[in-house]
C-alpha cells in the first residue's frame, strides 16, 4: 500500500523546506524530497543556498575581507601586523565545517518538525502521486493531498564556453578552488562575478571580468551602479563592459576567451574561468508528461500571484517560478504555500524584496530604481547622505558609498532604497520594514536613530529628500 501525506514537497532548498516546516507546524503530514549530493559523495539537505550558494560564498567573502583589511587597512589603525598569510586549505575547511553544520541543521529541523525527510528524486505524476526513487531502497509512489514543487535553479551553461569543472567553472566550482589563480576570468559581471571576482581578487588573483551589458550592475539604481564601479575600480577588479564572449577554450594550462567588444575582436588569457551569466529553473526529471503543469518559454513552472499551478492543490515556489531568485523569496513564497494550504489567508508583498550583493563596499536595495520611478511617470524627490559624513563608518575606516532614498511627491511614499556602504545588507532591513508598513518619508525622518550607528545615514538621507538633512550640506 502506497504511503499518504497531506503535503509532499520536492525539493529541500531555503524554499522547500520552509514550506515543510511551516505546513508540519500547521499538524499537516509531510514529506520532503531531495536529492542533492555533495562532492564528496554525500546526500544534504539545504539546496543549492546551503551547499554551494549564499552561505559558502558568504563564508570566503568573509574570510578574504579580513586577509584583505589585515594588509591594507590594520597599519591605518596603528597596527602593526608582520608577515601575514592564508592558509586557503583551511579557510576552505572553515567553509566545509560550516555548510556541514548547517545542512546538518536543515535534517535537525525538519526531524523535529516531524517532517518525513526523503533522500532521493520526486517526479510528479498525475493526480497528485509523487514518484520517489530513494538513493538506495525501491521506487515508492507517495499519495498527496498537496504538492509543492521547489526544485531550484542550475547555472546557465555557455555552449560556446563548456564547463569542465576544472579549468572553466560554474559558481560552484569557484567556491573550491585550492589556491587563487593567478589570472581569473569570470564571464558575466552580476551577482556572482562580482562576489566570487572580489573573493579571489582579495586572495591575489588578477580578476578580470567580461560583462556583455554596457552599464554596470544594469539592474541597480545607476547612482548606486555608478559609484560601486568605481569602488570596484580602485580595488583593481578589471570589468570590461559591452564585452561579448564569443569563445572559450581550455589550451595546455592556460583558457583561452575570445570576445568581441566596441574596439574589435578582443583575446584573454587565464588560468580559470568562471562563466556565471544567471541561472535556470531546474525541473529536469521532475514532471511526467500527463502531470498537467506547465512551464513557460524559459522553463519556469508557471504560476500565479499565491504560487498555485494550474494545477489543484499544487503549489511551486523558489527558483523554479518567476521572480528574483533568491534565498529569502523562495522561503516567503514556502511559508506563503504552506499557509494557504493550512486554510489560512496569507499573501507576499512582491514590491518589497531586498537585493544584497555582498561585496565590499556591499550593495544593498529594496522598491524601485530612480530610473524605474521616473519611467512610471509619478512625481518623486530624492535625498542622499554619503558614508563619507557617517561618524560611525569613519571610526570602521569603511566611508566609501552612499545611502539614496527615492520618495513620491504626492503622498510622501517611501519608492526605493538604496545603498552602496558598510553593512548594506543590514541596513536595508530599516528600509524594508518602512515599505512593509508604507511607512513616509516623514515617518524615517521622525524615528529616532542611534548615535553613532551606520543607520543614521538612513535617516540622515530621508531628511535630504526633503532638504532637511542635519549633517550634510544641502542641495
Ligand atoms: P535550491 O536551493 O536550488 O534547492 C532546490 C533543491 O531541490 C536542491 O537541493 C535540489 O537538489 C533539489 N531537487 C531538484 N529537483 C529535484 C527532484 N526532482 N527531486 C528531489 N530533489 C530535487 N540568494 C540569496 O538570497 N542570498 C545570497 O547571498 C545568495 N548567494 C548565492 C551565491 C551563489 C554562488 C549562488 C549560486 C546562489 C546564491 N543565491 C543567493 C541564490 C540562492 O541560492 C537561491 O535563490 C536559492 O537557493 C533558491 O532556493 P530554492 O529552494 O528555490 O532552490
Ligand atoms: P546575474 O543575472 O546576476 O548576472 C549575470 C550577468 O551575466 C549579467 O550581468 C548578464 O548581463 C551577464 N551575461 C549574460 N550572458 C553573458 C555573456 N554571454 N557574456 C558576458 N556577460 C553575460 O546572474 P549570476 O551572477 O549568475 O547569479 C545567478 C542568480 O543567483 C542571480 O539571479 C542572483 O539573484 C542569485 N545570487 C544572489 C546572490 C545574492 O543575493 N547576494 C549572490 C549570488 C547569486
Amino acid at each position: 500500500m502506497s504511503r499518504s501525506f497531506d503535503v509532499v514537497v520536492i525539493g529541500a532548498g531555503p524554499a522547500g523546506y520552509i514550506a515543510a516546516i511551516r505546513a508540519a507546524q500547521h499538524g499537516l503530514s509531510v514529506a520532503c524530497i531531495d536529492e542533492w549530493k555533495n562532492h564528496d559523495g554525500k546526500n544534504a539537505f539545504g539546496g543549492t543556498c546551503l551547499n554551494a550558494g549564499c552561505i559558502p560564498s558568504k563564508v570566503l567573502l568573509e574570510s578574504s575581507e579580513l586577509f584583505h583589511r589585515a594588509n591594507h587597512e590594520f597599519s591605518k589603525h596603528g597596527i602593526t601586523a608582520n608577515d601575514i598569510s592564508i592558509d586557503i586549505a583551511k579557510m576552505q575547511k572553515r567553509k566545509a565545517t560550516i555548510v556541514r553544520q548547517l545542512t546538518g541543521g536543515v535534517a535537525g529541523l525538519l526531524k523535529a518538525a516531524k517532517v518525513e525527510g526523503l533522500v532521493g528524486h520526486g517526479k510528479l505524476l498525475a493526480g497528485r502521486q509523487v514518484e520517489f526513487t530513494p538513493v538506495e531502497g525501491e521506487r515508492e509512489v507517495l499519495d498527496a493531498r498537496f504538492v509543492v514543487l521547489a526544485t531550484g535553479s542550475t547555472p546557465v551553461e555557455l555552449k560556446i564556453a563548456p564547463f569542465d569543472g576544472d579549468k572553466i567553472v560554474d559558481s560552484w566550482g569557484a567556491l573550491e578552488f585550492e589556491e587563487a589563480p593567478a589570472r581569473l576570468g569570470v564571464v558575466g559581471a552580476g551577482v556572482i562575478g562580482l562576489e566570487l571576482g572580489s573573493v579571489w581578487s582579495r586572495l591575489g588573483s588578477e580578476v578580470v571580468i567580461l560583462e556583455a551589458m554596457d552599464d554596470f550592475l544594469f539592474m541597480a539604481d545607476r547612482d548606486v551602479g555608478k559609484e560601486a564601479q568605481k569602488q570596484f575600480k580602485k580595488q583593481g577588479l578589471t570589468v570590461h563592459l559591452g564585452a561579448s564572449v564569443t569563445s572559450a577554450k581550455v589550451a595546455g594550462e592556460s583558457v583561452l576567451v575570445e570576445y568581441k567588444d566596441q574596439s574589435g575582436d578582443q583575446q584573454l588569457e587565464v588560468d580559470k574561468l568562471v562563466v556565471a551569466v544567471g541561472r535556470r529553473p531546474f525541473t529536469d526529471g521532475l514532471l511526467a508528461d500527463d502531470s498537467g503543469i506547465d512551464t513557460d518559454e524559459r522553463g519556469f513552472v508557471v504560476v500565479d500571484d499565491e504560487c498555485r499551478t494550474g494545477v489543484k492543490n499544487v503549489f511551486a515556489i523558489g527558483d523554479c517560478v518567476r521572480g528574483p531568485m533568491l534565498a529569502h523569496k523562495g522561503s516567503e513564497e514556502g511559508v506563503l504555500a504552506a499557509d494557504l494550504i493550512a486554510g489560512e489567508v496569507a499573501e507576499l508583498n512582491y514590491g518589497v524584496i531586498p537585493s544584497v550583493i555582498y561585496t565590499a563596499p556591499e550593495i544593498a536595495w529594496v522598491g524601485k530604481t530612480e530610473e524605474e520611478v521616473k519611467a512610471s511617470g509619478r512625481a518623486y524627490k530624492t535625498g542622499s547622505f554619503p558614508f563619507a559624513a557617517s561618524g560611525r563608518a569613519k571610526a570602521m575606516e569603511q566611508t566609501d558609498g552612499m545611502v539614496k532614498i527615492i520618495s513620491a511627491e504626492d503622498d510622501d511614499e517611501i519608492l526605493g532604497v538604496h545603498i552602496v556602504g558598510p553593512m548594506a545588507g543590514e541596513l536595508i532591513s530599516e528600509a524594508v520594514l518602512a515599505m512593509e508598513f508604507q511607512a513616509s518619508t516623514e515617518d524615517l525622518q521622525r524615528t529616532i536613530h542611534a548615535h553613532p550607528s551606520l543607520t543614521e545615514a538612513i535617516h540622515e538621507a530621508s531628511l535630504a529628500v526633503d532638504n532637511k538633512a542635519l549633517n550634510y550640506p544641502n542641495r
